[in-house]
C-alpha cells in the first residue's frame, strides 16, 4: 500500500518541524468523508502534542454529530470571529477532501490570504494549486483512506486508535455508499481491516450513519420517490426535486435528503439519477451515476460543478422549473453516452 510519493511524505514531515498552531479545513456542506477524515488528523495531531482545530465552512449533518470530538469543530458561519482568530494564528494549514479554495465557499478568500504553510489531502480529480505539498490521490475510496496511509507513512501507524479509526471507517463508509461504489480495488479492504483490528464496530457505525433518521425525513424521501421522482427510460436517468416550501412541510434538518438522490438509481436500467434541492438563493444538485457515465463531466458541463466520475455536485441560480428544463435539455446530448452505460 503506497499511493503517496516518499518526497510528499518527507516533504509534509518538513513542514511539521516546528510548527505549534495546525488547523484542518474541509470543504462547504461537508459529508461523512469530509468530517471523518478531519476529527481522525485532529485527534492524530492533537495526541502528538500539536495544537490543533478543525474549521469547517458550515453546519455538517446531524448523523454524523455522533463521532468523537465533533464538538471541537468550528463552523465558521456560525463563529467567523473565533475562525479568522485561529486562522490568523496557524502556522500548518491541511486541506481535506476539496482540491478547489471556492468548495471552502466563505473562507476562500482568507484561506488564499494566510501565509501558513499548506499540505492538501483529498482524492478528487483535477486539483488547483494553492498549497505546498499536494497529496492528491484519485485511485482511493476517500480522504479518510488517505489520512490512514499518511499516518502510517510517517511511521505512525500505532498511533491509529479506535477512536481515530471509528472516524475514517464512517468516512469510507460514506464515501463509498457502503462499498457499492469507489471501492474495487483491494487496499481499501486492507484498511478497513485494520480499522476492524483496531476495535471499530462496523455495523454499529452503518446504523449511526443511516438508520439515524427522524420519521419527517422519511415521510420526505416517501413524497419524493411518490410525488417527485420522473424517469427518462429512454435516457436510462432520473431525477428528484424538492422545493423549499416541501422541504419545511416535512420540517428539513439539514443532512435530511442525504441520501435520495441513490434511490432512483436501484431502478432497473437507470445508470444516472440527479437532484435538485432548492435553497434560498441557488438549487443545489447532486449527481450519482453507475459505470463509465462521467456525472462530474456533467456537472461541469452544465452546473457549475465538479467531483468524482460516479458522484458529483453542481449548483444553479435559476428557478427550480429552468434549472430542470435546463437539465432536461442537456440529457439530449448524452443520450449515446447513457446507452452505452445500461446495466
Ligand atoms: P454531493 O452530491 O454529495 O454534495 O457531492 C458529491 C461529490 O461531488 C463530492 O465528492 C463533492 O465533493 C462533489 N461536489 C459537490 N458539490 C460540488 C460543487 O459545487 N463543485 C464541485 N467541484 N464539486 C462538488
Ligand atoms: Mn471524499
Amino acid at each position: 500500500m503506497k499511493k503517496i510519493d516518499e518526497q510528499k511524505i518527507s516533504q509534509v514531515r518538513d513542514h511539521l518541524i516546528n510548527k505549534e498552531n495546525i488547523l484542518i479545513v474541509t470543504h462547504y456542506n461537508p459529508d461523512g468523508d469530509a468530517i471523518g477524515s478531519s476529527l481522525g488528523l485532529y485527534q492524530f495531531l492533537k495526541n502528538r502534542g500539536f495544537q490543533t482545530s478543525v474549521i469547517v465552512p458550515n453546519q455538517f449533518p446531524q448523523f454524523l454529530h455522533w463521532l468523537p470530538f465533533t464538538d471541537d469543530i468550528i463552523i465558521y458561519e456560525k463563529d467567523k470571529k473565533l475562525s479568522n482568530k485561529i486562522l490568523e494564528g496557524s502556522d500548518l494549514i491541511f486541506f481535506l477532501d476539496f482540491n478547489a479554495p471556492d468548495r471552502a465557499q466563505g473562507m476562500e478568500s482568507i484561506i488564499k490570504k494566510s501565509d501558513a504553510s499548506k499540505v492538501l489531502i483529498d482524492h478528487h480529480p483535477n486539483p488547483e494549486s494553492f498549497v505546498d505539498v499536494s497529496i492528491s490521490v484519485t485511485n482511493v475510496s476517500s480522504t479518510s483512506e488517505l489520512i490512514y496511509e499518511f499516518i502510517s507513512r510517517l511511521g505512525e501507524e500505532s498511533e491509529i486508535n479506535q477512536s481515530i479509526s471509528e472516524c475514517l471507517y464512517t468516512g469510507i463508509m460514506t464515501d463509498t455508499g457502503s462499498f457499492s461504489y469507489n471501492s474495487s480495488l483491494p487496499d481499501t479492504y486492507y484498511v478497513v481491516s485494520k480499522l476492524i483490528e483496531n476495535g471499530i464496530d462496523k455495523d454499529k457505525i452503518y446504523w449511526k450513519v443511516y438508520d439515524n433518521y427522524s420519521i419527517d425525513r422519511l415521510r420526505l424521501l416517501g413524497y419524493c420517490l411518490n410525488q417527485k421522482l420522473k424517469v427518462f427510460s429512454e435516457f436510462n436517468s432520473a431525477y428528484i426535486s424538492i422545493t423549499e416550501e416541501e422541504l419545511k412541510r416535512y420540517n428539513y434538518k439539514p443532512g435530511d435528503t442525504e441520501g435520495f438522490v441513490n434511490y432512483p438509481l436501484s431502478i432497473k436500467g437507470v445508470v444516472f439519477s440527479v437532484i435538485f434541492i432548492e435553497r434560498k438563493d441557488h438549487i443545489k444538485i447532486s449527481f450519482r451515476s453507475k459505470g463509465m457515465f462521467y456525472a462530474n463531466e456533467f456537472a461541469e458541463e452544465h452546473f457549475n460543478g465538479g467531483g468524482h466520475r460516479n458522484a458529483a455536485g453542481g449548483y444553479s441560480e435559476q428557478s427550480i422549473e429552468d434549472t430542470l428544463k435546463k437539465f432536461e435539455s442537456a440529457l439530449k446530448d448524452y443520450k449515446n453516452e447513457l446507452i452505452k452505460n445500461r446495466i
